[in-house]
């Protein structure tokens, strides 16, 4: 029997085995994540933030998998041999595949910065969400008795979309916050510092500052046009002058890195020839050396005719490209010939707290209350598409009314 192995149970990953548990044809799927539940990754925010549990973003991978057609390993990929067709995990099992989907995700982008690894908190997964979270009531717990300033002031390291929704989220959680330290929520002193000096580029200016006002109407601090050079514990070293390359530094306690993210690093250990973890796939989004291996969701680049450049790493690409990799695995193993994937993004929505949200929808932009409903829709078709009914009734956002 023919045996398909899904690397990572992410968007891309469990859209892929949704569409191949559902065929009739005889064949075995693997499924391997290092996790015993996927998460919702566009809601890690959240979490750092505590405006949500982690339960309310996670659910059990077996809830997912028909355990006639599928086995799930709880294992982590360490390497993949394209020419051998094997999978290599961490407990030392090695898997043999006829077809394999690549979908193993993101990882957090330090770009090198000295101390952006050690220094900084990362929110990349449930771990160093919660991480994060725990980071941020520690600190306010020791300004209670030691009243230094520093436990107050939080800084987000850059203003993409995952910096300003967790800013947004922050602001939100502010006053839970305040109340372990004991002070008033806008004593909470919340930074954002960013290299450009033109924020969220994807959206037109008006719309970009529509959310970014906002948020400084909620008193957060924008140092914008200032690259961060260095991390160091307790402080951010950013430049203020490019001629001279002069910095300063500013003082806090909680420094949360969010300035981009690459692929897996499984990507370039397996020698996949990858730029930042992504490899430039085939129109039919198959390895171009290897027509047996999809590389899909965040590991994957899908060039946009339109911009000349890879389309954007959202959950929203990762889901369609799962869907058309369980696809056109199903023809090959028909004997058909694979169909090119094709890409229209529906548009992107950031939400700045529970209430509150900005983005495009088609071409149309979107704003305020109307806007975070759609995110609210978004998230559920997203938790509909991997999960199914199940999940979206038990985890679905449906607190519209407000
Ligand atoms: P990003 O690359 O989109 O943004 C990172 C930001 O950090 C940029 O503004 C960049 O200029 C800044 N930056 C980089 N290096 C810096 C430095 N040294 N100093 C200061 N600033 C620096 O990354 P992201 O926000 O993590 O998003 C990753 C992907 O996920 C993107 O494609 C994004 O569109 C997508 N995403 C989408 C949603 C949504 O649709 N709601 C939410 C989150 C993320």
């Amino acid at each position: 029997m023919k045996e398909v192995v899904i690397l990572g149970a992410g968007y891309a990953g469990l859209r892929a085995l949704h569409v191949l548990q559902a065929s009739k044809e005889a064949f075995h799927i693997t499924l391997v994540d290092r996790h015993s539940y996927h998460y919702e990754s566009t809601s890690l925010h959240e979490v750092a933030a505590g405006t949500q549990s982690k339960e309310k973003i996670t659910y059990d991978i077996q809830d997912v998998v028909d355990s006639q057609k599928t086995t799930f390993l709880e294992d982590e990929v360490t390497k993949i041999n394209r020419d051998s067709k094997t999978v290599h995990l961490k407990s030392g099992k090695e898997l043999t595949y006829d077809y394999l989907v690549v979908s193993l995700g993101f990882q957090s982008e330090t770009f090198g910065i000295p101390g952006a690894s050690e220094n900084a908190l990362q929110m990349v997964d449930i771990d160093s969400a919660v991480k994060v979270n725990d980071h941020l009531k520690e600190k306010m717990a020791e300004y209670a008795q030691t009243k230094n300033e520093d436990d107050l002031k939080i800084v987000v390291c850059g203003a993409g979309f995952t910096g300003i929704e967790l800013l947004g989220a922050l602001v939100e959680s502010r006053p839970s916050l305040a109340k372990i330290a004991g002070v008033k929520p806008e004593e909470i002193q919340l930074y954002c510092i960013e290299a450009v000096t033109r924020l969220l580029p994807m959206f037109d200016e008006k719309l970009g500052n529509y959310g970014i006002d906002h948020l400084v109407d909620w008193g957060v601090h924008f140092l914008t046009g200032k690259p961060i050079k260095e991390i160091k514990p307790g402080s951010v070293v950013y430049q203020v002058d490019k001629e001279t390359g002069a910095t300063e530094e500013l003082a806090a306690q909680s420094i949360i890195w969010t300035t981009g993210v690459s692929g897996s690093h499984v990507m370039a250990d397996s020698d996949f020839e990858q730029r930042r973890g992504r490899v430039m796939v085939s129109s039919d989004l198959t390895d171009p050396s290897h027509s047996e291996v999809y590389i899909v969701g965040d590991v994957s680049a899908v060039m946009d005719k339109e911009s000349n450049r890879p389309y954007p790493t959202t959950a929203q690409i990762a889901l369609k490209m799962g869907d058309w990799a369980g696809k056109n695995i199903l023809r090959q193993l028909k004997g058909e010939a694979t169909q090119p994937f094709t890409f229209k993004s529906l548009g992107s929505v950031a939400s700045i707290g529970n209430t509150h949200a900005f983005g495009v929808v088609g071409k149309t932009p979107v704003k305020g209350y109307p806007a975070s409903f759609i995110k609210k829709a978004i998230m559920d078709r997203s938790l509909f598409e991997t999960g199914g009914v199940k999940e979206v009734l038990s985890k679905g956002r449906f607190d519209f009314y407000h």
